[in-house]
């Protein structure tokens, strides 16, 4: 991976408000180590992320990555993140980027037992070719994720709907879906409902509506299929929230993955059975969120 550049952050109170914060970051050479080995982060897995597109140098979404790391935040019992701090750091990222496709990390972290807390950086990194996804699709199969619908609202120690760092699973899923011979997964409730994938959000389409589990089932609310709907809402679509039982994604008119980097991936497989794919309508959601997004 191509490094562009890594920033440490001192997180001050989200009530302080400043005109600048350049004295609360300290830039880091990215290859070289930066943490301490009493990290809970690298020991726990306890803190929050976000992954943000830049594209040319514009980072994508920034508000509602922000407003989802407050989120994350707030279920995880961090301290509330400061957005204006979190903001500045993402431009002096995203103003080292350069052309073409990059991805800014932002990451807090429980912080060093013991020690500092939390703790927080930001990184900024060459993005990987996504084109093939893009263009020729990917094949999915679905996995139990092993809790039912209900979850959030009865186990929140769960932290489900949270971006936490803990990603073994979803990495472990992964591996499991490339050795069913497919490229990523579908998570189900152990009661049959469709979640989203491990990295990605899914979007079905059945005639002119385009549908995605509602967000309440323990999953993570998606800045990239809010933008997507918030584009096809302007183009005269319906787009909806549901709760959608696995028996019925078969019967979708096209399906797709869809995340901050990758964008949108079209979905040709599901457990073997083939999905339409709709190319033109996927190159025009790609060329969307390609385009310059606030
Ligand atoms: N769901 C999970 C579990 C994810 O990890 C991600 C992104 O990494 C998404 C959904 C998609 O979110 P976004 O569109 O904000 O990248």
């Amino acid at each position: 991976m191509a490094w562009r550049f890594a920033l440490m952050i001192d997180p001050v109170d989200a009530a302080d408000v400043r005109a600048d914060y350049a004295d609360t970051f300290t830039a880091l050479d990215p290859a070289a180590p930066a943490l301490t080995v009493g990290e809970l982060s690298t020991q726990r897995g306890d803190g929050i992320f976000e992954s943000i597109g830049v594209i040319d140098s514009h980072p994508q979404e920034v508000t509602a990555h922000l407003e989802r790391l407050a989120h994350s935040a707030h279920i995880c019992e961090l301290p509330t993140p400061n957005l204006d701090q979190w903001r500045a750091a993402v431009d002096l990222a995203a103003a080292q980027c350069g052309a073409g496709e990059s991805v800014i990390k932002l990451i807090l972290s429980r912080g060093v037992e013991h020690g500092p807390a939390p703790t927080a950086w930001v990184t900024a990194a060459e993005a990987s070719d996504f084109t093939r996804a893009r263009t020729e699709g990917i094949r999915v199969v679905t996995l139990d994720r092993g809790y039912a619908l209900d979850a959030p609202a009865h186990a929140p120690w769960l932290l489900l709907g949270a971006k936490t760092l803990s990603y073994a699973v979803n990495m472990a899923a992964l591996r499991e879906a490339n050795r069913r011979g497919a490229d990523d997964a579908i998570f189900l409730s152990s009661d049959g409902y469709v979640l989203e994938a491990p990295t990605a959000s899914l979007i079905l389409r059945r005639g002119d509506t385009f549908v995605t589990p509602a967000p309440n089932g323990g999953i993570l609310h998606g800045t990239t299929q809010l933008s997507l709907f918030e584009h096809l809402d302007a183009q005269g679509y319906e787009t909806v929230y549901a709760t959608i039982p696995a028996e019925s994604l078969g019967g979708a008119d096209a399906a797709w993955l869809v995340s901050s980097v990758r964008l949108a991936a079209p979905i040709t497989a599901v457990d073997d059975a083939p999905m339409p794919v709709d190319a033109a309508l996927t190159a025009s959601m790609n060329a969307y969120l390609l385009s310059p997004r606030d």
